[in-house]
């Protein structure tokens, strides 16, 4: 379920109701579960998760992409994970040799924030990078380095015997694809990519690390993926422009292709 569409910075507003202001979040049940045990990027649409858990805490494990604000800065203002009993399996990108608490506490601690990781309620972990492919909850997650802009960045595919999903929201396919980012993403039933920029935005788009719309379609629909998701909206995209955001997709469509959106449930495989 997608709690959290955007890139960069929340958009709030009466021009981003339908499709949603919230920061990457995606929230992962595995088959027949009613609550979701993992959770790709803690940006602000991690505070929608206490919507599906009512008074419930967060039991589970959280897959940052990176640590750019927008993917992290959900972490402390979610009921659901800031709780006595709580338990959060958190993995941190490695990035310069830095443990992945102290990481996190850059941004995370006084004067930039009231409190510490340690501050959280419940039982936390602060784990690095995942070892590839690895077991985590219910889930077989590999993840890989991608070109981003500004730190190390990864992309992550998950997986089950019954579907399987690559999660890509910040990446700049400009900048090359490697082989190992190929296999990532080939045949996945879903792909949830960035598609923060349009071609006639390219220098943008060059400029922050991030991909196009168009080039996102042509990598999905190369890598043979069953179904695109456009993520990773920019924050000045309104509803209107959204909606007709797949009128720069060549028709027909190379494949099936839906624009996220706040509270959207995806299927994964069969
Ligand atoms: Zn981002
Ligand atoms: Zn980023």
């Amino acid at each position: 379920m997608l709690l959290g569409v955007r890139g960069s910075t929340p958009a709030p507003g009466s021009d981003y109701i339908r499709y949603g202001g919230h920061t990457s979040c995606v929230a992962v049940l595995a088959d027949g579960a009613a609550t979701p045990t993992l959770l790709m990027d803690a940006g602000t649409g991690l505070r929608s998760l206490s919507g599906l858990l009512g008074s419930e805490p967060f039991r589970g494990s959280i897959l940052l992409s990176h640590l750019h604000w927008d993917h992290v800065e959900g972490l402390p203002f979610s009921r659901a994970v800031d709780h006595d009993d709580a338990r959060v399996d958190l993995h941190v990108p490695a990035q310069d040799g830095v443990s992945p608490r102290d990481l996190l506490a850059r941004m995370f601690s006084p004067p930039s924030f009231p409190i510490e990781p340690e501050g959280l309620l419940g039982a936390w972990q602060f784990l690095p990078d995942p070892a590839s492919p690895s077991s985590i909850e219910e889930f077989e997650v590999t993840a890989v380095e991608i070109n981003h802009k500004g730190g190390r960045t990864l992309g992550y595919r998950v997986a089950t015997d019954s579907g399987s999903f690559a999660y890509l929201p910040d990446h700049a396919p400009s900048q090359g694809i490697a082989p190992d980012v190929w296999n990532l993403i080939d045949g996945v039933d879903v792909l949830l990519h960035d598609a923060q920029f349009t071609e006639a935005e390219r220098p943008l788009s060059d400029l922050y690390g991030h991909a196009t719309v168009e080039e996102t379609v042509e990598i999905a629909a190369k890598a043979g993926v069953g179904q695109l998701v456009l993520f990773h909206h920019s924050p000045v995209r309104t509803d209107d422009q959204l909606d007709r955001i797949l009128e720069l997709v060549e028709s027909p469509s190379p494949l099936p292709i839906v624009v996220a959106r706040e509270g959207m449930r995806i299927a994964v495989g069969g």
